[in-house]
């Protein structure tokens, strides 16, 4: 197994500029019970670490991560929350959007789709911005272990199709069985390299 990153939260950002120094980023982004607090707490070997995203206050602000000896994990707020009002979404979004684009320190952007709903309109909306803008990004499947065995190359197939990628183009994970954590984890010290 995979030693996990050291992380450590370092605080909430509302604005780009607010952002500790940092020589590398990676930001991982995703509908809103996409699984995302539960592989950034994967990734570190954490059981309640990303709590803190979810906190009232917490859930509209770039949250920032140390990576020991390697830079920052950023877990930008979720998209598609019903409760959320039009004007936040929208500030929520533009915050984001503008921290991609402006970003020097910004290496990769992670996309969780959930694998077993599939890319939603929202995600493909979100990963056809990062395309549109040159932002590198990569697709992550969240929740393999929801797939009955026997679905799985099929699904993952699909998955791949309906983002317009090639299968190996997606790492599929599950935090419940640990999955692809491994190869998530080069993928971080690569990316933050
Ligand atoms: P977030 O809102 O994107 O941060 O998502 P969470 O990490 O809070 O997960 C949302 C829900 O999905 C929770 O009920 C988790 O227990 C569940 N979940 C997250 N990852 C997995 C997974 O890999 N497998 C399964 N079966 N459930 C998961």
């Amino acid at each position: 197994m995979a030693s996990p990153l050291q992380l450590r939260f370092v605080m909430s950002a509302g604005d780009v500029n607010q952002l500790p120094e940092s020589p590398a980023e990676v930001a991982v982004i995703g509908r809103s019970n996409v699984g995302k607090s539960s592989i950034i707490n994967a990734l570190g070997n954490r059981k309640a670490l990303a709590r803190v995203s979810k906190k009232p206050g917490s859930t509209e602000l770039l949250n920032c991560y140390e990576v020991e000896g390697l830079g920052t994990l950023i877990d930008c707020p979720g998209y598609g929350y019903a409760a959320k009002s039009a004007r936040i979404r929208d500030a929520s979004r533009r915050m984001v959007e503008t921290y991609m684009l402006e970003r020097e320190q910004l290496t990769m952007v992670v996309l969780l789709v959930d694998g077993e709903v599939g890319p939603t309109k929202l995600d493909l909306e979100m990963l056809s911005w990062l395309r549109t803008n040159g932002v590198a990004h990569s697709v992550v499947a969240t929740k393999r272990d929801k797939l009955k065995a026997a679905q799985r190359g099929k699904r993952e197939r699909d998955v791949a199709a309906a983002c317009d990628l090639a299968p190996g183009d997606i790492t599929w994970v599950s935090a419940v069985e640990g999955t692809g954590r491994d190869r998530l984890l080069s993928l971080f010290r690569i990316w933050l390299g």
